[in-house]
């Protein structure tokens, strides 16, 4: 996995979603020497090359002059390579931002829940509108830009809707499943139920598989590789624990975006340039290997365990009030989408042409036919 570095400029944000937990009104905001100290840590910190993520709160609100000297500064650092993505709301972006992006290479996701009247409901009136406009001027600057689309108790009865709009569209997407939250208590009545997570993904599966050819969403690929070869390929199907950390606008270094702010996961500060082994004697480290330590016993009996590592341990520590010795508690939805996952590939099998390992991949899905779960198994 590549070793990923998330930059959160600031956990402000002018919008106004209503199950939102990410971001903090009034929150302070990054200067460019966090930037430059971010650069002096990295420095022979790990082998790998860095994949840096602007996240927030809102990212954008830090201003063209800061990404105008911060993207140089990453990107010349000495380390083995970066690459850059961006997570926005984009109503902030103009051609001048867009076109930066452009130049650095900067893959932007942005979160439309779908069809204007829903994603409205969620987010608020006029964020449809908003987004689609900093959509419309990051793509006249041929920046790559892909949805994450949020599902919540609420518009998972619309999941038709949902998909036929991103489909129709030719968008490719991420799906998030609405999560309670260890910072406040807003989102908790939006938040999907495991059973139903696991339910929406089985449906989407299944539509994703008629017409691959229209629509590319990214979390299916991922699990089904990840089945397939038998290990996790995204951060929640893998032991995320030092393979990312997430930086604060003041420097604070966490295990992921999702515990910043929280002042029990600051790991240590970039000012401080520590090192790993410094990272690991803090108290966050601590409290993240407990957790790896319980999936493996917890979890050692379930098929799935090698691609899916107990899940996110920030979902497990949240729902257990705190505490490490959990798992995800959307195990459920895990296990039946693998299991769905498999019994079809094991169909698959039965049924196939499917080439034994040493032969041949098939070259390319079949448009005229409803794919199947080996094709997107083998997908490049
Ligand atoms: S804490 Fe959860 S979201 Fe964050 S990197 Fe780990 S698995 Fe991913
Ligand atoms: S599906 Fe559930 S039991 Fe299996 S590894 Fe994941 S969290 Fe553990």
């Amino acid at each position: 996995m590549t070793f990923h570095v998330m930059l959160i400029p600031t956990l402000d944000c002018p919008s106004n979603c209503s199950y939102c937990w990410g971001s903090k009104k009034g929150s302070g905001m990054m200067n460019i020497q966090i930037i430059e100290d971010v650069v002096k840590w990295l420095k022979n910190f790990r082998e790998e090359p860095i994949h840096f993520t602007f996240h927030g709160g809102e990212p954008l609100l830090a201003g063209i002059d800061f990404y105008k000297k911060a993207l140089p500064l990453l990107k010349n650092g000495e380390y083995q390579g970066a690459g850059f993505s961006l997570q926005s709301n984009l109503w902030l972006i103009d051609d001048e931002m867009a076109q930066l992006f452009h130049d650095y290479g900067v893959a932007v996701s942005t979160s439309i829940d779908g069809p204007q009247e829903l994603n409205d409901y969620q987010r608020g009136e006029g964020y449809f509108e908003k987004t689609m406009r900093g959509y419309e001027i990051a793509k006249a600057h041929d920046v790559r830009v892909s949805f994450i689309c949020t599902f919540t108790s609420y518009s998972k009865d619309y999941y038709d809707d949902v998909y036929n709009f991103f489909a129709d569209h030719g968008y490719n997407i991420k799906l998030h499943a609405a999560l309670p939250s260890m910072r406040d208590d807003n989102a908790d009545s939006w938040a999907l139920e495991p059973e139903e997570h696991g339910d929406l993904l089985i449906k989407l599966l299944d539509k994703y598989l008629e017409n691959l050819d229209k629509i590319e969403i990214k979390d299916f690929d991922h699990l089904c590789k990840s089945v397939f070869i038998r290990r996790g390929t995204l951060c929640t199907l893998a032991d995320c624990m030092g393979g990312t950390f997430a930086v604060g606008y003041d420097g604070n270094i966490y295990p992921c975006y999702r515990f910043v702010g929280m002042d029990e996961y600051i790991m240590g500060n970039v000012k401080d340039h520590p090192s790993m082994e410094d990272l690991m004697e803090s108290p966050a480290w601590e409290m993240l290997q407990k957790f790896k330590k319980f999936v493996d016993e917890d979890c050692k009996k379930c098929n799935y365990i090698k691609f899916c590592r107990g899940g996110c341990p920030y979902n497990a520590i949240n729902a257990n009030e705190g505490s490490p010795e959990a798992v995800d508690p959307h195990c459920a939805a895990y296990k039946m989408i693998f299991k769905d996952i498999t019994d079809r590939a094991n169909k698959d099998f039965l049924n196939s042409s499917i080439p034994m390992p040493g032969m041949s991949l098939p070259k390319k899905v079949d448009k005229n036919k409803k794919a199947s779960i080996m094709d997107l198994m083998l997908k490049r």
